[in-house]
């Protein structure tokens, strides 16, 4: 394999890296806004619970007041009813003072279903709130490694820059803008060419292009476009017999990965 070649093989390696990087870099602070937006949910679930759990303690307030107001009538009712003259009289109170009982109970129903509300409400309260207190520190340790990522990435960022620098000086310039021409379509330029495959597209090489690549021609991928290159040593399997593949191909048309 010539030397260019090979710059060129570490070239893609350090440019698909560089890539993954910046996709990598660029996703963090959509993970970030996720990760505060579930925080502010959060906050906002306790703030609810609270507010309920508080009205909940209005409304028994005034319960309170409204059966201390009965309370008070009935003791009215009964000192009157002390110093009536007639029979009449005297029921009339009793009605009223049987009428004050019946709206105390009726309060007091009304106050014991409103404390158990607030008991379910205290339930989603505290829940909540642990919830909230656990989400906190999970979001502090992902900005915290999200920075240390970064840097880190931004690092690995500079230096495969500086490496791919070097790297192109070292490469022809028509095999470079070879390179740089189908990369920038095909996302890579290069590809491997093994088991009379391009592990580019996964298409089957003809032979004679198989020979070729195996020659350390530089050759294209028909179907792709791709530069081929071929490194005996990462041919895992023995090498099929050189002969027509299986399925005609058809030239300069790509067929789905599962063609084979
Ligand atoms: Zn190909």
């Amino acid at each position: 394999m010539d030397a260019s070649l090979e710059h060129l093989i570490r070239l893609q390696e350090a440019d698909v890296e560089v890539t993954q990087l910046r996709q990598s870099i660029a996703a963090l602070p959509g993970h970030l806004a996720a990760i505060e937006e579930k925080l502010r949910s959060q906050t906002q679930t306790v703030e609810k619970a609270d507010k309920s759990v508080q009205a909940e303690e209005a409304t028994r307030r005034r319960l309170e007041s409204d059966i201390k107001d009965q309370q008070q009538k009935i003791a009215k009712f009964r000192d009157q009813s002390s110093s009536v003259k007639t029979n009449e009289q005297f029921h009339a109170l009793q009605h009223e003072i049987s009428f004050a009982e019946n709206e105390i109970r009726r309060l007091e129903d009304v106050e014991l279903e409103s404390m158990e509300r607030s008991e379910q409400f205290e339930r989603v309260r505290a829940q909540a709130r642990q919830d909230l207190t656990s989400h906190k520190a999970f979001v502090e340790r992902e900005k915290e490694s999200a920075r240390k990522q970064t840097s880190e990435q931004q690092a690995r960022l500079d230096a495969l820059n500086k490496s791919r620098a070097a790297l192109r000086k070292e490469i022809d310039e028509d095999l470079l803008a070879d390179y740089d021409r189908i990369a920038s379509s095909r996302g890579t330029g290069l590809a491997h060419a093994q088991g009379q495959r391009c592990m580019g597209c996964q298409m089957f090489l003809r032979p004679q292009m198989w020979n070729q690549a195996r020659q350390g021609e530089r050759i294209h991928c028909e179907s792709c476009g791709r530069l081929l290159y071929y490194d005996p040593s990462l041919e895992p399997i023995p090498e099929p017999p050189i002969g027509e593949p299986k399925r005609k191909k058809k030239i300069g048309v790509e067929t789905p990965e599962t063609e084979s």
